[in-house]
Formats: C-alpha cells, sequence, structure tokens
C-alpha cells in the first residue's frame, strides 16, 4: 500500500501513461502505477548508488522488470527525447527540482504532464512552469505523519486566451477584504491553493509563518546592514502573508 502522498501522486497520472519517475528512491511510485495496470512502462532514475539498488531489487522482485526500467544518473539524463509522456518527480526541493527540469529540458520533447510534489521551495517550481510556458492545472495539498505536502500538476504549453491563461492566473487578484495578492505571493502560496483555501494550507502557512518570524529575529540579532534589510523584507513578506490568511479565513 501507498502511503497517502505518493497515492495522491499516483492517482493524478494519466491511464496509458509512459512514466519517468525521477528520484524514485525504492521506486513504489512505478511500481505500483505498473501492478494497477496504469501505465504501460516506465523510467525509475536514481543517482545515488543505494536508491538505484533498492530501486532495482524491488522491480525484480514485484517481476516487473519488462515494464520498468531502472536507470542511473542524474535527473532527466536517464530518458531519451520522446520515450515517456508523464514525469514525476517527488520528495525533493523546489529549487533542485527546477535545476533537474532546467538542466533537462531538450528531454521534455513529447511529456505532456508534469507532477511535481516538491517538500519546499514550492514557488521555485511554480516560477520554472511558467517562464517555461507549462500550465500549472492543478494544485492538491495534504498531511500525512504532521508533514504537509502540495502536489502542482502542469501539463505542455499551448496557447490558451481569456480566463484560464497563466497571466490570468497569476494577475494580481483584490480579495474580498480589500487585500492585493501579489504575484510573488500568488507564486508562492498557490494560486488555487489560495482560491479554495483548505484548512491544511492555513495550518501550513502558520507554521512558515513562525519559520518566518525566527528568520526575522536572528536577521535583527545580527550587526551587518545586509541582514537589517532582509529583516525588513521578511518582516514586509509576514505582514502580506497575514493579510492574505485574515482575509480568507
Ligand atoms: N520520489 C520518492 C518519494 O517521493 O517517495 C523518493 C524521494 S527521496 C526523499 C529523494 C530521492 O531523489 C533520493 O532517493 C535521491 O537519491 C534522489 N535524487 C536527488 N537528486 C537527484 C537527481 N539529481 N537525479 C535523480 N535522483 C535524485
Amino acid at each position: 500500500k501507498l502511503s497517502k502522498r505518493l497515492q495522491m501522486i499516483a492517482d493524478r497520472v494519466p491511464l496509458g501513461s509512459k512514466v519517468a519517475d525521477i528520484g524514485s528512491d525504492h521506486a513504489l511510485l512505478p511500481t505500483y502505477l505498473a501492478q494497477q495496470g496504469i501505465i504501460v512502462f516506465a523510467v525509475a532514475g536514481e543517482v545515488n548508488p543505494g536508491p538505484f539498488e533498492a530501486a532495482t531489487r524491488q522491480v525484480l522482485e514485484s517481476g516487473l522488470s519488462k515494464k520498468i526500467s531502472v536507470r542511473s544518473g542524474d535527473g532527466l539524463a536517464v530518458i531519451e527525447p520522446g520515450e515517456v509522456n508523464v514525469i514525476t518527480i517527488a520528495g525533493m526541493g523546489g529549487s533542485l527540482m527546477a535545476s533537474i527540469l532546467e538542466a533537462g529540458k531538450q528531454k521534455l520533447v513529447g511529456v505532456t504532464h508534469l507532477i511535481l510534489q516538491p517538500n519546499v521551495g514550492e514557488d521555485q517550481v511554480r516560477k520554472w512552469l511558467l517562464a517555461e510556458g507549462w500550465n500549472l492545472d492543478a494544485e492538491a495539498i495534504l498531511e500525512e505523519d504532521g508533514k504537509i505536502y502540495e502536489i502542482l500538476t502542469a501539463t505542455a504549453g499551448r496557447i490558451v486566451v481569456g480566463e484560464n491563461s497563466q497571466q490570468a492566473l497569476y494577475a494580481e487578484r483584490t480579495l474580498t477584504g480589500g487585500i492585493v495578492v501579489s504575484k510573488e505571493r500568488l507564486l508562492q502560496m498557490g494560486p488555487y491553493l489560495l482560491e479554495e483555501a483548505p484548512e491544511v494550507w492555513f495550518s501550513k502557512w502558520d507554521s512558515e509563518l513562525k519559520k518566518l518570524a525566527m528568520i526575522e529575529g536572528q536577521l535583527k540579532l545580527s550587526t551587518a546592514e545586509a541582514s537589517a534589510a532582509k529583516a525588513e523584507q521578511i518582516a514586509q513578506e509576514i505582514k502580506e502573508i497575514k493579510e492574505v490568511l485574515a482575509c480568507l479565513q
């Protein structure tokens, strides 16, 4: 049985896909997808020897060697252009995720869906998707074992006009309380999550605010000029996030 987090990622993989799961660790996700008949083929990519061996063993023991190819390599280096139509990357930081996608851009030919679950730095992922013409189609948030995770689903860029365009998605919004949400806040907090404002999203931002306040406090202790400026910037960020949350609560 998959964890709730991996199950939610699996649920987003279209039927009949060819998937590359990058940073697959024990290859639990591709194994499940193959066993359920959701995918026709998968690549499980791993850069580290330990997880690579774990993935190899898992696939062999599950008798799925014909359907899942376990490959050793950095990011998208493990796939050929056109080999898969879905890429899943889960359980790593958003900036690493964005750099993997950026470095492997030429491998994204034929990829229609990206299903991404950054542990932190979701804004880095949204920024990359936006800059590269991917459409952020949906966001999900879940809590498991005291941790909160976001899952971002994007589809390959096509020209969309009107309400559905990414420009509209990230355009400054005015909430009912009159608070203006900037593009920066939307990239950080999630344009769909902000719209839906689920309970667990509030919990996430409560704890993010605590972390930001701690950083601000530490910066204020420093005598360096740059620290004072940074503290001021974080104070402003805290203020804006609080205003947004207050408007939506
Ligand atoms: N995707 C699984 C999940 O969500 O449960 C495993 C997550 S695990 C915390 C992150 C995995 O990413 C590790 O096994 C690590 O070796 C792998 N990894 C980190 N950087 C990578 C890279 N540049 N290319 C491929 N794999 C990478």
